[in-house]
């Protein structure tokens, strides 16, 4: 761990697993309850020190952490790639993309301003002057999951650090190790000790401590629905953002470009095996096309190769726990048994290994149709009008994003109107995010929006001044 600008640990080491042979590729402690206590302490210490720092001084730490990060980027991506198991490839792209969420956030500590109010419009308000500035919140706990461990994590972090905050972070338990590889380098940036602190353990054991704590005055949490739910009813008048899972969805008209389509859809079915929030998971294909679009994605799929993370050609490796391909595969089974029908794929290899599965006609009753899926597994659905895509789209408890492929602007925008989603995709898959974007969901996929111009707003307080002139 992380506290208070030293590495700690406790008498209680894990193995941190690759999940695709099981290897030891670190170690994780857990916590004890006053370690958490010892880090939110020295958090609420270095929130005062941050508070008063310039936005000059934060934006020049997030920089250099940036640069820090580019110059070590080979290293962090194989531990990126070793404790996800994602192919390294991914892991590189990860670590690019939170370099860049640093730069982001870098330029959003100089643009941080408050706003004029202009009170004399209410006849009340006749000889006043005011105007609000952005304070700091504090201290901000931050949740992260498993899949994107560096990148999520920095989209809290950084925002958090450029608004003047300190933060405590508890990484998945699963990978913890960018986490703490993150302290050190923000530390040798100049960031001063506790304003970032990393603690490990089970979510279950040291997740309700960070929440209830007093001191903790936000939590930002990315993970699923049912932690989210937990936390936000825990948290009282904390302020929280939750940024949750979904089972999206993309809508293939008639007169789509097919290669975009096909190329896009495999891709973005089957990146990290399908453990991205908004991985395409159900596809909706015009009857017209359907047969052409499943041929040309089946094709796809089967030419995705299996193997190693660390290998460079690795496209597809596994999923972050053996428990998880268990469930995956079962879920298959269940949707099979349902009268889906296998189109390729549908096997667990070994361990933690699932083939990329493509499936035709899913019932909208299956979980593999209305529950996350956050596995190499996609549904391809034929439909025959834009209005019958469209409601089966909206039906689901999520909302993150979603997407057509058409060359009408008439539909396109149509369709933008009425899918109810954070984020709607016009000639590409929900699954495309760059890091500057706004970015979140409605519905069981979440509240408040992450990008650190978005964050930083979450962030911090508009503190209202009023002058009697
Ligand atoms: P998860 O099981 O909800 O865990 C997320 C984090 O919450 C982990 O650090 C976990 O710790 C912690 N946690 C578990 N129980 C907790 C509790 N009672 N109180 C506080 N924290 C607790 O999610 P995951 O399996 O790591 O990640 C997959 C989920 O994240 C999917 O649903 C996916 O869609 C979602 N996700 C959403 C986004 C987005 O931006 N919308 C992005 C990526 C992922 P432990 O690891 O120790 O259990």
């Amino acid at each position: 761990m992380f506290i208070g600008g030293r590495p700690v640990t406790t008498a209680e080491p894990r193995p941190v697993e690759l999940p695709f042979d099981g290897s030891e590729v670190g170690t994780v402690y857990q916590a004890t309850k006053e370690q958490v206590d010892a880090a939110i302490a020295a958090a609420a210490a270095a929130a005062l020190l941050m508070g008063e720092m310039t936005l000059d001084e934060r934006s020049t730490i997030l920089r250099k952490s940036y640069q820090r990060l580019m110059d070590d980027r080979d290293e962090m991506a194989l531990a990126v790639s070793s404790e996800t198991g994602k192919p390294l490839k991914e892991a590189r792209l990860e670590v690019d993309r939170a370099a860049l969420t640093l730069l982001f956030s870098a330029e959003e500590a100089h643009r941080l301003h408050g706003e004029v109010v202009p009170m004399d419009a209410s006849p009340a308000g006749k000889g006043r002057w005011a105007m609000t500035v952005r304070e700091p919140l504090g201290v901000i706990a931050a949740i992260t999951p498993f899949n994107f461990p560096l990148n999520l994590a920095m989209h809290k972090i950084g925002p958090a650090l450029a608004g003047g905050n300190a933060v405590v972070h508890k990484p998945a338990s699963t990978t913890p190790i960018s986490a703490i590889r993150m302290a050190h380098l923000f530390t040798e940036c100049g960031l001063p000790a506790g304003a970032l602190n990393v603690v490990t353990g089970p979510g279950g054991a040291i997740g309700d401590q960070l929440v209830f704590d007093k001191r903790v005055a936000m939590v930002t949490f990315t993970g699923s629905p049912e932690v989210g739910l937990r936390i936000r009813n825990l948290a009282g008048l904390k302020r929280v953002t939750l940024e949750l899972g979904s089972n999206s969805a993309v809508i293939v008209e008639e007169d789509a470009n097919l290669d975009e389509a096909v190329a896009r859809s495999v891709a973005g079915s089957f990146a990290h095996s399908g453990q991205v929030c908004i991985s395409v998971q159900r596809i909706f294909v015009h009857r017209k096309i359907r047969n052409e679009f499943l041929e040309r994605c089946v094709e796809g799929a089967r030419k995705l190769a299996i193997g190693h993370p660390h290998s460079p050609q690795t496209d597809i490796s596994s999923l972050i726990t053996a428990g998880e391909a268990e469930r995956v595969a079962g879920w298959i089974q269940e949707a099979v048994d349902a009268g889906a029908r296998v189109a390729t794929g549908g096997h667990r290899l070994h361990r933690a290994t699932i083939e990329p599965t493509i499936l035709t006609e899913v019932p909208a009753t299956a979980s593999l149709s209305c529950r996350e899926a956050f596995g190499p597994v996609v549904g391809v659905n034929v439909y025959d009008s834009l209005d019958e895509a469209i409601a089966r789209v909206n039906d689901s408890e999520y909302g993150l994003q979603a997407g057509i492929y058409t060359r009408d602007i008439q539909k396109a925008f149509y369709a933008a109107r009425r899918v109810h989603v954070g984020g709607f995709l016009i000639n590409e898959v929900p699954q495309y995010r760059v890091d500057q974007m706004p970015y979140g969901g409605v519905k069981l996929s979440g509240a408040g929006r992450e990008g650190p111009k978005y964050a930083i707003e979450e962030m911090t307080e508009p503190k209202l001044v009023c002058w009697k002139v």
